[in-house]
């Protein structure tokens, strides 16, 4: 069976020295202090190490035929955002991690599918950034769970939502920038709290925020199931009802309502939890994801999936009709 892997991470081996190019910033760079491995550095300060399957795109074919996937859909690794960079800056880089994964999209089309990066610090800069990535190739535009600390749902970010839709663009949100960061750095909190956190924040903005009331059209998917969006729902429609005059106040629809406007990727490390988030989206809104090549991330490519005793019909679209239908891509692509 076709399997689409929907959310994996890949990065150019080689990045320019932004830094020193632009004279400012910890710009990330990376350093190949030994065979097969690199690190990554912010500034001087060591930000995590990578493996050659975090950039050598052959390597990575080769790793996913062992679990039977075919594609993936890559995008960069969100510390590379850098929205926080001057926009031109920014849109520099954006530029260049672009075409990187565009050349691999042409060069391995039966196996990659790639999604772009926007200065989103600056939103004509990002639809400028946006139609050029429709033009190389590209499916749809990664962005962050909220843009420096501000919410999805700002009128600035608007014309963004509005372009991707009209371009029918799709968009992956993913954590970063995690809140509490700072005050719980003990136990890789960030990761473990934090960012399913940050996902429910902003699907949460999204919704109240009426993002997709006002853009029906609009194709997003969610990393990591959506984060706590989904297991708190209850309480999140609760608080809707109870306290309209705090939540309901940009957006009046209940937002039980927006459970099928959008996907999420399956994620979860638990098939108890991916049978409720079944339940809740359906299986036409959960896209095999990963989040390869990290350790965090589900490299058995959705073995637990396999091993659900799930109808065939689901289980097709979770590992491939799901996400083509977030692509907006034929099945025939990969035949
Ligand atoms: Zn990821």
């Amino acid at each position: 069976m076709l399997k689409i892997d929907s959310h994996t991470h890949i990065i150019p081996k080689k990045l320019p020295n932004w830094s020193e190019k632009f004279g400012y910033g910890d710009f990330i760079y990376l350093q190949h202090h030994r065979k097969g491995f690199a690190k990554m550095m912010r500034g001087n300060q060591f930000f995590r190490e990578i493996k050659e399957n975090s950039w050598n795109a052959e390597l990575r074919i080769r790793e996913y035929e062992k679990f039977n996937t075919q594609v993936q859909v890559v995008c960069t690794i969100p510390v590379m955002f850098s929205y926080w960079a001057r926009p031109l800056d920014c849109l520099e880089l954006s530029k260049f991690l672009n075409d990187h994964i565009a050349d691999l999209v042409a060069k391995y089309p039966r196996h990659y599918l790639g999604l772009g990066t926007l200065p989103m610090q600056d939103s004509e800069l990002a639809i400028q950034e946006l139609e050029r990535c429709r033009e190389i190739g590209l499916q749809g535009v990664q962005i962050g769970s909220n843009i420096n600390d501000l919410n999805l749902n700002e009128e600035r970010f608007f014309p963004v939502f509005e372009a991707c839709e009209r371009l029918g663009m799709a968009v992956l949100v993913h954590p970063w920038n995690m809140m509490g960061e700072k005050q719980m750095q003990r136990y890789w909190l960030p990761w473990l709290v934090s960012m399913p956190a940050e996902t429910s924040r902003a699907i949460c903005s999204m919704i109240f925020g009426g993002i997709f009331e006002r853009l029906p059209g609009l194709r997003v998917n969610f990393a990591h199931a959506g984060g706590s969006f989904l297991p708190t729902l209850g309480r999140i429609q609760h608080g809707f009802d109870c306290r309209p005059d705090l939540v309901a106040i940009d957006n009046n629809v209940s937002p039980k309502t927006y459970l099928k406007k959008f996907w999420v990727d399956s994620i979860t490390h638990d098939p108890l939890m991916l049978e409720y988030v079944l339940k809740l989206v359906g299986s036409k809104h959960i896209t095999l994801g990963t989040d390869y090549p990290f350790p965090l991330g589900d490299l058995e490519v959705g073995k637990f999936i396999e091993e659900m005793n799930l109808d065939a019909g689901t289980v097709s679209d979770i590992f491939h009709g799901a996400a083509l239908a977030w692509l907006n891509i034929p099945k025939e692509r990969f035949a």
